[in-house]
């Protein structure tokens, strides 16, 4: 395996996470109790919504949120293709049929509201958009479409925790947001997600469909508030553990500082990279995203490859966000997409490259990147 002296994420653990996780070891409750309550209310508290659950991964917030918000066979959810494909696979595991659309163009890679418009049909019951790179997706437009049409408005808030707009908290601003704690992301429990939510209706679905469609946990029954459970409808294992719960918990407290440094980062990254020949930087500067990625888009798709195996000699991780979902094999052959469908986010996956960006690369670290990427690109 290539050591890389500069990998493209990191976490950001220390002794207060060893603690963190020691203590639930030591304490001997190790499944869903009181860490996880805790980590939910703090988490809700942090983001501003009425309430948040947690669950086992980002695949599973977006699946529950999806069945909470009444996906199901027959019915039609608006996703940008320019995305992970668990966006998709979401909405398929609920039921209903993931219809794809474009993204806004080269500055601006987050879902395009008026290709959502063109792809609402009478089976569509919402519209699922994802903040790419932790940059908000176009809010304001994308809300009013939905109010006007009756729709859900889902956000996909994987890559921003901590991220705002317009004064409210990213995976607020919808009927539901879904967070991911995958390792790579701002805020990390291993493994772990969250769903949050104003509406109690949805928050109470989605609890109850993390742990079998159970009316009391294992947790009510050992502390003596419960002797027994009804199931109330057929429901999934996707709880979240104690360890992530604590995890979770430190991780949040960090989040603020984290992402403020991760800022630092993404505007010298603009710094040193807006301008250059050869390729160019999407997104306006400072729009309250939460820094998960930096990407820059080349001007010549052709030389990518090339250009990344040389920042790989030097030990520079690069990655590529995204392969466009429709494009995959599943989704041609079970709904028929094909190359040029989706002209613009297929330009944008051809060109793109995510460069390293995390709370621990330094100042210089950031600096040699772009030296080597734009001796690389005149070269
Ligand atoms: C990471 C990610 C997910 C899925 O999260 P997991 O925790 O890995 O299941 C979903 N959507 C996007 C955009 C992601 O980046």
């Amino acid at each position: 395996m290539t050591k890389w002296t500069i990998p493209l994420s990191d976490v950001t653990f220390d002794e207060e996470e060893v603690e963190a996780v020691s203590r639930v070891i030591r304490s001997g409750w190790v499944t869903l109790g009181e860490e996880v309550a805790a980590f939910e209310d703090e988490f809700a508290a942090s983001v501003g919504a009425a309430g948040a659950v947690a669950v086992a991964n980002g695949t599973a917030a977006l699946h529950l949120a999806c069945i909470a918000l009444g996906v199901g066979p027959g019915r039609e959810v608006v996703v940008p293709t320019l995305s992970f494909v668990a966006s998709a696979n979401a909405v398929r595991l609920a039921g209903g049929t993931p219809v794809f659309a474009d993204i806004c163009g080269p500055r601006d890679l987050t879902l395009d509201p008026e290709d959502v418009v063109r792809r609402i049909g009478p089976a569509t019951v919402g519209v699922m958009t994802m903040h790419y790179g932790g940059h908000p997706s176009r809010m304001d437009a994308l809300r009013e479409l939905c109010r006007e049409r009756s729709l859900f408005l889902l956000e996909d808030a994987a890559h921003a925790p901590g991220g705002r707009f317009g004064g409210a908290a990213l995976g607020t601003l919808g009927e539901a947001g879904c967070f991911s704690f995958f390792g790579n992301k701002n805020l990390t429990t291993a493994e772990g997600g969250m769903v949050v939510a104003h509406d109690p209706a949805v928050l109470e679905e989605v609890r109850l469909l993390r742990s079998h469609g159970m009316t009391t946990m294992s947790w009510d029954r050992y502390a003596g508030h419960a002797w027994s459970y009804d199931v109330v409808s057929a429901g999934y294992n996707y709880r979240p553990t104690e360890l992530t719960g604590a995890m979770g918990r430190v991780q949040l407290r960090k989040l603020p500082a984290n992402t403020a440094r991760r800022r630092e980062l993404l505007a010298r990254y603009r710094r040193g990279l807006e301008g250059a020949p050869g390729l160019s930087v999407p997104f306006d500067a400072e729009d309250g995203g939460s820094a998960h990625l930096a990407v820059v888009l080349l001007d010549d798709g052709e030389a990518r490859e090339p250009l990344r195996r040389t920042l790989a000699e030097e030990g520079i991780q690069t990655s590529v966000h995204y392969p466009p979902i429709h494009l995959f094999r599943h989704y041609r052959e079970t709904q028929g997409t094909a190359p040029g469908d989706f002209p613009r986010s297929e330009d944008a996956a051809r060109r793109v490259v995510s460069l390293p960006l995390h709370p621990r690369l330094t100042d210089a670290d950031v600096d040699r990147v772009c030296a080597t990427l734009l001796d690389a690109l005149s070269a």
